[in-house]
């Protein structure tokens, strides 16, 4: 979607969708009609299909495929100017047929011709002038003015801790992204310390993640990389887990909680996550390490925070603000994070998978859209909200290691965890 930021343009818009669509499906059923008569059906609706039987077939096929051109490339927003170059082909395949009517003297038969030539120009100018479909989303107004209040206190931290990582391809990462390019997909808890309690977000990989992957449908499966996991680095500098409050999910998904099979601490969660992943078919995981966890459910109970239309602040002190962003599953959250020296993150969970999707302002592919996300629309509001505070805050989503960076590894800071 292009930006629709005025209802005009946002009437353009539509307005040009319909004429896709009727164009399209136009185009599609007359070809396809063409093409499945029987050739002396054929000639009786087109005389000239006895003149001309190649051009007949030629040209229903060129019908179908300028209807698929002017609405799928705009649909899946891959190479969507593509929609333009097939609306021009519509309208020359058009006038064509137009001049090729007249040159027999068959005037009459012009009518359908010249309408689609119209509806197929109005597309073009339309997409190629008024309101283009590119790939990113709208630009949002950069955020100004003061960030929220916040009090962390001075001996606050925050450690990563990779347990490991998987590859995919661009084109499965981000929307436009290339099949020939690898992305490595981190899966990396963060520990926020804090003199009020410790906190994880999201448990990273767990002892058992080969198992957990093994119960995946096998589009979700991939080649990983298993490192150390959260228990075996916290336990490795001699960290004690009674200082850990809980587990703080992004969300339920697999990637996200197969750590909590080996860590003994409470799993903080909304209860719409939680229903989520209990009504999950595709991914069992939660539901088998959950077990034998305690519960902490939490609610937004705080205002409006960032663009968020609501909060909930852990520790009372703004070093800790949790938002709804129910766009991926129906109980995702982005976690912001302010440390004493007033450095602010943002984990963002699984609302991009890549940083490209902030920076570039690129959705996951629509297949990946189809798949994975619960809600694309509340997922473009969240990033919108996320792409206008991206120079105040620095943007983590869970599973590009870029976002984490300066982030001290919990590995090799043992003498600074408290
Ligand atoms: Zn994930």
């Amino acid at each position: 979607m292009s930006a629709p930021s005025t209802p005009r343009h946002r009437g353009v818009h539509y307005t040009l969708w319909v004429i896709q669509w009727m164009l399209g499906i136009s185009l599609v059923a007359a070809g396809a009609l063409k093409l499945s008569l029987p050739f002396d059906q054929a000639v009786a609706m087109f005389p000239w299909a006895a003149d001309a039987p190649l051009l007949y077939t030629i040209t229903s096929v060129l019908d179908v495929l300028g209807g698929i051109g002017v609405i799928l490339p705009s649909l899946t927003r891959i190479a969507p100017r593509t929609t333009v170059v097939a609306a021009i082909s519509v309208v020359l395949l058009m006038l064509s047929a137009v001049v090729f009517y007249l040159l027999r003297g068959e005037a009459s038969e012009i009518v359908g011709n010249l309408v689609l030539a119209a509806a197929a120009g109005v597309v073009a100018w339309g997409r190629w002038r008024l309101a283009p479909i590119t790939s990113q989303l709208p630009e949002p107004p950069r955020m100004t003015g003061p960030l929220p209040a916040a009090t962390p206190p001075a001996e606050m931290k925050i450690f990563q801790i990779p347990t490991g990582s998987y590859l995919t391809r661009a084109a499965f990462a981000v929307a436009g992204g290339s099949f020939s390019q690898q992305r490595p997909f981190a899966s990396t808890a963060v520990l926020i310390q804090h003199p009020h309690g410790d906190l994880l977000i999201d448990a990273g990989f767990g002892a058992n993640a080969d198992a957990h992957i093994d119960t995946l449908p096998s589009f979700r499966r991939a080649p990983h990389d298993l490192a150390e996991t959260a228990d075996a680095q916290l336990r490795a500098i001699g960290y004690d887990q009674k200082k850990l409050r809980g587990v703080l999910l992004t969300h339920s998904h697999w990637d996200h909680v197969s750590g909590l099979d080996s860590l003994d601490v409470p799993i903080w969660v909304t209860a719409a996550e939680r229903k989520y992943a209990a009504d999950s078919q595709s991914d069992r995981v939660f539901q088998a390490v959950s077990e034998g966890h305690e519960f902490h459910e939490y609610a937004f109970d705080g205002p409006a925070y960032l663009g968020f239309p609501a909060s909930f602040d852990v520790y009372g002190d703004g070093s800790v603000v949790i938002v709804p962003a129910a766009g991926h599953t129906t109980g995702s959250v982005i976690v912001f994070v302010t440390l004493p020296l007033g450095q602010r993150y943002a984990f963002i969970g699984d609302l991009t998978w890549q940083l490209d999707g902030i920076t570039g302002r690129l959705e996951k592919p629509l297949m990946m859209r189809i798949l994975a996300d619960s809600d694309s629309k509340q997922i473009r509001r969240d990033m919108g909200r996320i792409i206008s505070i991206q120079d105040r805050v620095q943007v983590v989503p869970a599973h590009d290691a870029r976002g984490y960076a300066g982030i001290p590894l919990l590995a090799t800071s043992a003498a600074s965890v408290a």
